[in-house]
């Protein structure tokens, strides 16, 4: 007979799996971290197990069950079932190594055999999303099939996120399937904290008269704690265009984004707590994205900041690290920290 006995099975945040500085495994650089000796997944807080007990096999060495990850409406994140032995942990009880849930492709397939760490990984790491359900099924001593099942998330909230994209002349800044690949990626990384992220509205936008696309800039000339008046105008301009609830954040996708006047960056949100006059608070904690730098984790960063992280971290493999990369392996600035995730879940835009 199976039980499920936990009610806690989260996306890893891989806490343990990284430390400063770089590795080269074979002509493959990793560019972000040093794996530490220890064996990763074994040392993950997130980190589950799964146990069989069955007394009709008090004499068997180990058992078989299949596990996979089913979730609802959307297949890209299931794991295709696969048999593990437990071995036996006393006469007829039986468990599993540690496993750990991840969130996206790349870490789901993550093979340490290039690595030296985290022995049979592809096997151990399951892709999920919140809601998604870890599955198992186990023939026992009597031959009778035990299915089991977990919910992925533990007080899952939400945030809204709707889409808009400028079109300059009558021509959309970025294709609409990066658009949308920048919600997939936010929604994949806010797995560690529990926070789905829900699509809105995508709609188009024209670039307000006036405000000249190449080269505007967002923070205001005379004061760093104000916004632009061209700021004020695309934001104003992507708001009013929008259709979705007032607590969406809204990622507005631009042609190239100029924090002040020199500066090019690959995004930029309008945060709060920064843009403090009272004048900027109808444009406050929406996120800019530059079409022309579009990385793979921009918009999941900003979307951090307009949630309340304020600061950026020098761990290259967290999703506050400050420069964009074009890495989505498992080295890329993807990750959370604990500390990081009660910031996010207790702003006003999580529901
Ligand atoms: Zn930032």
């Amino acid at each position: 007979m199976t039980t499920v006995v936990t009610n806690s099975l989260q996306v890893a945040k891989w806490e343990s799996a990284f430390s400063n500085g770089y590795v080269q495994a074979g002509s493959y650089i990793v560019t972000n971290a040093v794996f530490r000796q220890s064996e990763f997944i074994s040392a993950d807080a997130d980190r589950f197990r799964v146990r069989v007990t069955d007394e009709r096999r008090a004499d068997a060495e180990s058992v078989e069950v299949v596990l996979w990850t089913e979730h609802p409406g959307d297949s890209a994140y299931d794991a295709a079932s696969r048999v593990m032995t437990l071995p036996r942990v006393s006469p007829g009880v039986f468990a599993s190594t540690n496993l750990l849930l991840v969130s996206d492709w790349d870490d789901a397939h993550f093979d340490t055999t290039v690595y030296g760490v985290a022995p049979d990984s592809t096997n151990r790491l399951f892709l999920s999303q919140l809601l998604s359900s870890v599955c198992g099924s186990y023939v026992d001593g009597w031959g009778q099939t035990n299915v089991f099942s977990a919910p992925v998330g533990v007080d899952v909230k939400s945030v809204g996120v709707d889409v808009a994209i400028m079109r300059t002349n009558g021509v959309a800044c970025i294709d609409t399937l990066s658009a949308l690949a920048q919600v997939t990626s936010a929604k994949e990384r806010f797995a560690q904290a529990n926070i789905t992220v829900e699509m809105g509205s995508l709609v188009f936008f024209d670039a307000p008269p006036g405000v000249d696309v190449d080269n505007w800039h967002v923070v205001s000339t005379n004061n760093q704690f104000q916004l632009s008046p061209d700021a004020r105008s695309v934001v104003h301009e992507a708001l009013a265009s929008v259709t979705n609830g007032t607590s969406n954040r809204c990622l507005i996708f631009v042609p190239g984004i100029r924090d002040t006047p020199a500066a090019e960056v690959a995004g930029h949100t309008t945060a709060s707590y920064w843009y403090i006059d009272p004048l900027d608070a109808p444009y406050t904690d929406h996120c800019l994205i530059s079409a022309s730098q579009i990385a793979p984790f921009v918009s999941a960063h900003e979307l951090c900041h307009a949630l309340g992280i304020y600061a950026h971290v020098s761990d290259k493999c967290n999703l506050m690290f400050s420069t964009a990369s074009p890495f989505m392996d498992v080295s890329a600035s993807k990750r959370l920290y604990v500390e990081q995730i009660p910031t996010l879940r207790s702003g006003g835009h999580v529901q």
